[in-house]
């Protein structure tokens, strides 16, 4: 399937969570089976030569646990708080209202292991900038970072560039 036909499977939500927002829901996507095998498909070639894949909680696991087992590596889940049972660590990071963070296992990378960050939509890019900021932390290598959607005009990418993380995504919204 072409990147063109794969966009066509993204269902835009009008006012979603909230008034003026605009939605792109991955679910319609990942609800046809050629549709989500492709996109998994065209992920794994951009992050491939990563030792591991690191996606964030919840969409992120989606995508990144399926890269991940398409290319045979070990799949990190980046948490939101207090969900993993482990000793953790943690980096809080802004959202347009208020605060989040985000946790992981500091023993799941080995020291230089170059890890890759996959999602389904980088906006800002404060969540991305956040996981490689953790997986850093951690001891990883983080270099790559690849997004099913990208929404070019919100500086995501930009954000990632200038803290040496090459994006590559499969579409984008205007
Ligand atoms: P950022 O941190 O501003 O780059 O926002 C990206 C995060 O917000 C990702 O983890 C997405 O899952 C989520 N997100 C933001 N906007 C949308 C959307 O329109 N559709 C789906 N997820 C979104």
């Amino acid at each position: 399937m072409t990147p063109d036909e794969l966009k066509a499977l993204v269902r835009t939500i009008p006012d979603f969570p909230k008034r003026g927002i605009q939605f792109r829901d991955i679910t319609t996507l990942i609800g046809n089976g050629r549709g989500f095998s492709a996109s998994v498909e065209w992920l794994a070639e951009r992050v491939e030569g990563s030792q591991a894949i690191a996606g964030m909680e919840a969409r992120g696991f989606i995508f990144g646990a399926a890269v991940a087992a398409h290319l045979g590596l070990p799949f990190l889940p980046i948490r939101k708080p207090g969900k993993l049972p482990c000793n953790t660590i943690g980096v809080d990071y802004e959202l347009e209202y208020g605060l989040d963070r985000l946790e992981m296992d500091p023993l799941a990378v080995t020291p230089g292991q170059p890890v890759a960050i996959v999602d389904d939509l980088l906006a800002t890019g404060g969540t991305a900038l956040a996981a490689t900021k953790l997986l850093r932390q951690a001891g990883a290598a983080v270099s790559r970072a690849a997004f099913v959607i990208d929404l070019p005009d919100l500086g995501g990418g930009r954000r990632l560039a200038e803290v040496d993380v090459k994006v590559d995504s499969l579409m984008s919204f205007e």
